[in-house]
């Protein structure tokens, strides 16, 4: 017998109508001869409101209750899955992330994953029942609730996948599948069959929200081979997966696009060492994530150091920066909120020359002004206007041949 981990994200569990639509597919799976694990997110928009909710009450709500609260979302989700798939006369059973024996760190709101002891779920299974798991969530080794990070019932799917060492991990969402761009960005955006985990990684961590970037982080690590597809349609989906010969001759994969991104820089630096190391550390201090980071070549002994954040963060790095730049003798601060972030991404471009020189081109045809630029060795990304993110995107995809 076959062991399927299948999780169902927000909006595939978004009403009573569509849980009992996933009732009745994990039914089919079941009686295909299958043991099967569920996960499920919290219905979609809980999350959300539950946030909202918890600011209604604290302008500064403790990391820890944010987890209590949190978590309640996807535990309403099982209770409901399990009755529907109760009321359709089958055995089913949910089951918390603490009762699943997933253990986390005590980081709340982003635990990682220690380690998971499986016991009950087998316990469930081996007794023929469907097992319903909350994903995002799990619990210390001292017995307090916590949290993944957002996106982390995928998280709990993969890592659940991996302890249960099952057959087939499937992440069933509201599209078929990864595609060459957020199809609501670029309508003609492909479904992509198969892609590695290293650009499954870059395209999550640079935008392309379609899974949480930890969670493929996680499936790479313990080589957890999984499948992106739909939960409304049979339609074969994305099978991310370890790298094999054929994929470098793809040279672009797939464009993310990252909104919401700010762009700082400070003037006037003085040319000496460990004045950037002033500068990020005290940033770090702040707790600040920082993204890009552009140096300007010095000029009569001073340069302009520039760094791209999320837009949130802005009021956290304003006054680190203020006593910094103060501190170094540097001539002042500057924002910029409005820009966004454009990768494209393919592992071919190991092999490939001449990438930047073509985006570059497609960029400046479609008159679109790069504010900053960074490279790894499988992404370029730039730093563009918000405003012309969606049209750029649209450009630099069609450029590259990926629209259907
Ligand atoms: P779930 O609630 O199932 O976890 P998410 O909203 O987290 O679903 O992810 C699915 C969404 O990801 C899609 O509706 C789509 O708009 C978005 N998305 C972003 N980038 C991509 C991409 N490259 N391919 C497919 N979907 C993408
Ligand atoms: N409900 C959580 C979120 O909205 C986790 C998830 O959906 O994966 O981020
Ligand atoms: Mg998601």
């Amino acid at each position: 017998m076959a062991t399927i981990v299948q999780k169902y994200g927000g909006t595939s569990v978004g009403s009573p109508e569509r849980i009992k639509s996933v009732a009745r597919r994990v039914l089919e799976t079941q009686q295909a001869g299958n043991k099967v694990v569920v996960v499920v997110s919290a219905m979609s928009g809980v999350t959300d409101s539950l946030i909202k909710l918890s600011r209604e009450v604290s302008d500064q709500p403790s990391e820890r209750e944010m987890d209590v609260l949190l978590s309640t979302g996807e535990q309403t989700s099982t209770a409901l899955l399990a009755m529907a798939l109760q009321g359709m006369g089958a055995k089913a059973v949910s089951l918390t992330g603490a009762q699943a024996g997933i253990v986390t760190d005590g980081a709340h709101t982003k635990a990682k994953i220690f380690n998971i002891t499986p016991g009950q779920i087998q316990d469930h299974l081996d007794g023929g029942a469907v097992v319903i798991v909350a994903g995002f969530q799990g619990q210390t080794a001292q017995g307090a609730i916590t949290t993944l990070g957002r996106g982390g019932s995928d998280l709990t799917a993969i890592a659940l996948a991996g302890a249960l060492k099952a057959d087939k991990c499937e992440i069933c969402t509201d599209v078929d599948g990864v595609y060459t761009c957020d199809p609501r960005i670029v309508p003609d955006a492909r479904k992509i069959d198969t892609i590695s985990y290293e650009e499954m990684l870059e395209m999550a961590s640079s935008g392309s929200k379609i899974m949480q970037s930890r969670s493929v982080e996680f499936a790479s690590k313990f080589d957890v081979l999984f499948e992106v597809r739909s939960s409304f349609n049979q339609n074969p989906g994305t099978i991310v997966k370890e790298e094999t010969p054929g994929m470098e001759d793809v040279v672009i994969r797939g464009v993310s696009i990252e909104r919401n991104q700010a762009k700082i820089t400070i003037e006037g630096v003085p040319d000496k060492t460990g004045t950037a190391a002033k500068i990020f550390n005290a940033l770090a201090a702040a707790h600040v994530v920082v993204d890009v980071i552009v140096q300007t070549a010095p000029h009569e002994g001073k340069t302009d150091i520039s760094f791209t954040t999320n837009k949130d963060e802005l009021e956290k790095a304003g006054p680190a920066l203020e006593a910094v730049a103060a501190g170094i003798g540097a001539r002042g601060v500057t924002q910029t909120a409005g820009v966004a972030k454009l990768s494209v991404v393919g592992i071919g471009m190991r092999t490939h020359s001449g990438v930047a020189a073509k985006l570059f081109d497609l960029l400046a045809t479609g008159g679109f002004n790069i504010q900053m630029i960074s490279t790894s060795e499988i992404k370029i990304a730039v730093i563009l206007d918000e405003d012309s993110i969606a049209e750029a995107a649209k450009a630099v995809h069609a450029g590259f041949g990926l629209a259907g």
